[in-house]
């Protein structure tokens, strides 16, 4: 279990397959394991070697693969810097991880200077381009392999709830649940050898770089493109990619797009959505939109090396299923549990919170020895989602516990009520968040942007919601915006909805 061994595999057993493609460029497994040799001795010819970090900071690229990939071979860790972030937090994360090289994908110069300018002992910065002939010029070496305990990655959460945190991964944790076995049957661990997967999700997060995990594990084709857009997803399914993973805001870009409708999608296998909650009217346009696919949601988070609990195509049928609701069963070798405020487990249908025993759970957060302990106790990651499972394992996650609503003594699950009022005709995004309020404590507010073209009436979005929710959890306020706030990865900042209404207060977290 570990790039080492995955690279030397498949580059015996699949030798002139390709690994990794972008436009028109491509490497075969042979090449690849070649190259990767020359790059760790580039590494080390910059006195970089296991347990060192090295960041990147660009758009998604082949070059950043080939990089992880083989300074993950040897125990570098790779640090993938999200490329929308801005200098200050760059050079946070740069000096937080005490990265040795920080390498660039192309137009990235700028913002590395005006990032490293802030810093005391900033790393050395190779433009891609020239670390590309170096490695060109750099012999072949031999290297001591990194182990399955040894560190490899370094990826930051997504700050949907606070500050970014660093979850150290190692190579155990990236390929325990996703070693490829026909036998098992299991669709998230069946790859054919004519797979390609899409990585069109940024690599600074696991549904971006995970995909590529994943390509490597199963000596499958990765296919990588710059950045999501739903053209560039529509194109890759007329070329035939068979797997993509996207998350909800994304996937709702492609189905809706005009082109969906004259696309042809028939080579799509599986599509893996997930890392947000998803409205089911959303989930089921695009089981329409995209029928000969299997849909699989992925449930998990950084911490854990993404999916922990997967929804299999088969319950994802359009008739009345209660099933498409559920985030899915734990996979192949994760556990779940549902605890009390006491730690206690609860009994199946009751909501608490949701925590996973994984070999893809990560071994710490980097320099937060705190966090680390508050949220990985005994092997079990503490998730912070509210969740029941059902009598057949089935997750139904309702939201993050810090955003959970308390109106009247109630409680209220934003995701809930997102869910009910995006099927209304006008709208095209919605958020649901707590405001404070002086009889409620606090009181349910929605925010929402309207379709092109439409006008949001106040009074038509609470009766909509009345007809399909509790009184509790219909909203008593409704704020049109114009643009949804949302993280890279594209989930939406509450947090950001919320602070003005809560300058000066603290609001009440359990
Ligand atoms: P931070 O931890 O920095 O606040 P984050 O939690 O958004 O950011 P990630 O690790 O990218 O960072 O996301 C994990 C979280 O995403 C989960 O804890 C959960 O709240 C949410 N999530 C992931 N998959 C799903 C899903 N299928 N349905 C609903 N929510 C999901
Ligand atoms: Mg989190």
């Amino acid at each position: 279990l570990s790039f080492d061994a995955f690279v030397r595999h498949w580059a015996a057993e699949r030798p002139d397959h390709i690994v990794l493609e972008q436009g028109d460029e491509a490497i075969n497994f042979s090449d690849f394991e070649e190259r990767s040799r020359k790059i760790i001795a580039m590494l080390a010819s910059h006195g970089v070697g296991k347990g060192d970090r090295i960041a990147w900071l660009g758009k998604n690229s082949r070059h950043y693969f080939e990089l992880f990939y083989s300074a993950a071979r040897v125990g570098v860790v790779m640090v993938p810097i999200g490329w929308r972030l801005a200098a200050p937090e760059i050079a946070y994360i740069l000096g937080d991880t005490a990265a040795k090289l920080l390498f660039l994908g192309e137009g990235f110069e700028e913002m590395a200077e005006k990032a490293c300018g802030q810093m005391d002992s900033p790393p050395e910065v190779l433009t891609t381009p020239a670390g590309l002939s170096e490695i060109d010029a750099s012999p072949a070496a031999e290297f001591a392999a990194a182990g399955p305990d040894d560190a490899v990655l370094q990826l930051y959460t997504s700050g949907t709830t606070g500050n970014p945190k660093g979850a150290v991964l190692t190579n155990r944790n990236l390929f325990s649940l996703r070693v490829p076995s026909k036998e098992e049957g299991q669709p998230w661990s069946f790859f054919d050898e004519g797979e390609a997967i899409l990585v069109c999700m940024p690599c600074a997060h696991i549904g971006g770089t995970g995909l590529g995990i994943m390509a490597m594990g199963a000596g499958i084709r990765a296919i990588v493109q710059e950045e999501f857009t739903p053209d560039g997803v529509l194109d890759a399914f007329e070329q035939g990619i068979t797997r993509l993973f996207i998350v909800p805001a994304a996937l709702q870009m492609v189905v809706q797009h005009p082109r969906a409708k004259t696309t042809d999608m028939s080579a799509v296998k599986y599509v893996m959505y997930g890392a947000a909650p998803i409205p089911l009217d959303l989930l089921r346009e695009a089981v329409r939109t995209i029928p000969e696919a299997g849909f699989m949601q992925c449930y998990g988070m950084t911490e854990t090396t993404g999916t922990i609990a997967a929804l299999p195509p088969e319950d994802h049928s359009l008739e009345g299923n209660q099933r498409m609701k559920s985030a899915g069963k734990a996979v192949p070798g994760a556990e779940l549990k549902v605890i009390g405020e006491d730690g206690e487990e609860l009994p199946r249908g009751e909501v608490g919170e949701l925590i996973c025993k994984s070999p893809s759970n990560m071994a710490g957060y980097w320099n937060l020895p705190d966090a680390t302990q508050s949220s990985l106790k005994d092997g079990w990651m503490h998730t912070g989602d509210a969740a029941y499972m059902d009598e057949d394992g089935y997750v139904f996650i309702q939201d993050r516990i810090k955003d959970m609503i308390i109106s009247g003594g109630e409680n209220v699950y934003p995701a809930q009520v997102e869910s009910a009022i995006y099927g209304h005709p006008a709208i095209a995004e919605v958020a649901v968040i707590g405001v404070p309020d002086e009889t409620w404590g606090e009181a349910v507010k929605a925010c929402i942007v309207a379709k092109p073209g439409e006008e949001v009436d106040e009074a038509s979005i609470i009766e909509w919601t009345r007809e399909r929710l509790a009184g509790f959890k219909v909203p008593k306020s409704i704020d049109v915006i114009d643009v949804m706030p949302r993280n890279a990865s594209g989930k939406i900042l509450r947090k950001d909805l919320r602070a003005p209404y809560w300058e000066g207060r603290e609001r009440q977290v359990n």
